[in-house]
């Protein structure tokens, strides 16, 4: 089979790994826009249950994967002037870079080609082929008026840094100012350097008029207002700079056209406060490589078997990540809270009860289920019966 994945990010690397893993003789090429090593961001966070599946398609480059990341297993929350502990469950980081390396390496190693400044500016341009991958990203340009797109925008602003501040755990700060609350997430991902996120509401941005800021200004300004959790240490720019943006949802109707089939985040996003967007990238890999070695199955039953399987596997994930988000969004619901509440239900914001509760009652409520066995297996029979539902909904 002659595969051209467009973009080289870990959505169209790991697919080109998974697909000639499974047959040497697929002639696989992966088209990338930018130089090799020029990558956007910072580290990105996975959890165990990735790496298992990871380990189990491709031993070797999960366990590269492994070797080059970093793990945490407390979440610390800097809020109302005091420092709150949780423990949590182990999670990892790994830097964007050094990921998108690993994954080229054992794509050459198996024999795939990529072409590294190559940019694609529509389906007419590619070459013969029998399915193409639209790998590229958030802002794909395959991922035309076919798929049905629709993006939605997010209400708040937020720009990606790093800092050499090395996080021991995942790491929230609030802070108050005049015209509302920052915060930042951190979380290490090599030994040196740690990602952090800041994020506020738009009103804050313009009344601190962080959007007037040029770069430097704007790091040394958020340094000092987060200079307690990075310890003094600064903050960084990567490549495209320190941009604030806001986030992009998107879904579309339908994942291929003929053959051309969406692949990670070209095929959906899902809000960053819950770190999933790269796993939920490899996992589609794996998803499409599977349908297409079904026997039996030719390319548009393979192509639509890759849709329906995520399709379903995305809801609980996607649900996480609007309510994420939108706890984030109303914040100010939960800053009355004392710390270690307010950690408790930042602990909890991706359920879908707690905007419709006042924050006291549900922050009790969840005491008191976590206290009594009997409760939480309650709530594992509904969270499954929910589940079900869900799933039988599509
Ligand atoms: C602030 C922030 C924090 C995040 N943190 C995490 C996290 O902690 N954990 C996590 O799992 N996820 C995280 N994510 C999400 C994650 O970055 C994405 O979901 C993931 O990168 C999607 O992978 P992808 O391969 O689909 O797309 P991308 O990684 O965006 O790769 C697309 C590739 O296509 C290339 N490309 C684009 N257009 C073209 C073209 N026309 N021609 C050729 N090449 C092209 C691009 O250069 C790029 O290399 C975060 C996202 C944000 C915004």
């Amino acid at each position: 089979m002659r595969i051209t994945c467009v973009g080289g990010g870990p959505a169209g690397l790991y697919f080109a790994v998974l697909m000639k893993l499974r047959d040497p003789g697929h002639q696989v090429t992966v088209l990338e826009r930018d130089a090799a090593g020029s990558t956007y961001g910072w580290g990105v966070t996975y959890w165990a249950g990735l790496l298992e599946r990871c380990l189990a398609a491709d031993r070797v480059s999960a366990q590269a994967i492994r070797a080059s990341s970093v793990s945490w297993q407390q979440g610390v929350a800097h809020v109302g002037g005091e420092q709150v502990v949780r423990s949590s469950d182990e999670g990892f980081g790994i830097g964007r870079h050094r990921l998108l390396e690993l994954l080229a390496a054992r794509a050459q190693e198996l024999g795939v080609r990529i072409e590294y400044r190559h940019e694609v500016r529509g389906r007419e341009q590619l070459g013969p082929t029998d399915l193409v991958v639209a790998a590229d990203g958030v802002n794909s340009v395959l991922r035309d008026a076919r798929f049905g797109p629709t993006v939605t925008y997010g209400r708040n602003r937020y720009v990606w840094l790093g800092t050499p501040q090395v996080f021991t755990a995942f790491t929230f700060a609030f802070v108050k100012t005049s015209h509302g609350y920052l915060w930042c997430y951190g979380y290490p991902f090599d030994a040196g350097t740690s990602t952090c996120v800041i994020e506020c509401a738009e009103a804050t941005w313009h009344g601190l008029e962080l959007d007037r800021l040029g770069e430097d200004e704007l790091l040394a300004r958020l340094g000092a207002m987060f200079a307690e959790a990075l310890g003094g240490r600064p903050l960084l720019a990567g490549v495209g700079g320190a941009r604030w943006q806001t986030f992009r949802t998107v879904t579309n109707q339908r994942w291929s056209d003929g053959k051309v089939v969406l692949l990670g985040d070209a095929a959906h996003t899902t809000h960053y406060s819950i770190g999933a967007g790269t796993s939920l990238a490899l996992e589609d890999a794996l998803a499409l490589a599977d349908a297409l070695g079904r026997p039996g199955l030719a390319l548009p039953e393979a192509l639509a078997a890759y849709e329906r399987e995520r399709r379903q596997a995305l809801l609980a994930t996607q649900s996480a990540a609007r309510y994420s988000a939108r706890w984030y969004e109303e914040l100010t619901r939960y800053l009355e809270l004392k710390p270690e509440q307010f950690f408790a239900l930042l602990g909890q914001r991706h359920s879908p009860l707690l905007p419709h509760v006042p924050p006291q009652l549900y922050y009790w409520a969840n005491r008191a289920v976590e206290e009594s066995p009997g409760l939480r297996r309650l709530r594992g029979q509904i969270g499954r019966r929910v589940a079900r539902t869900l799933h039988r909904r599509g």
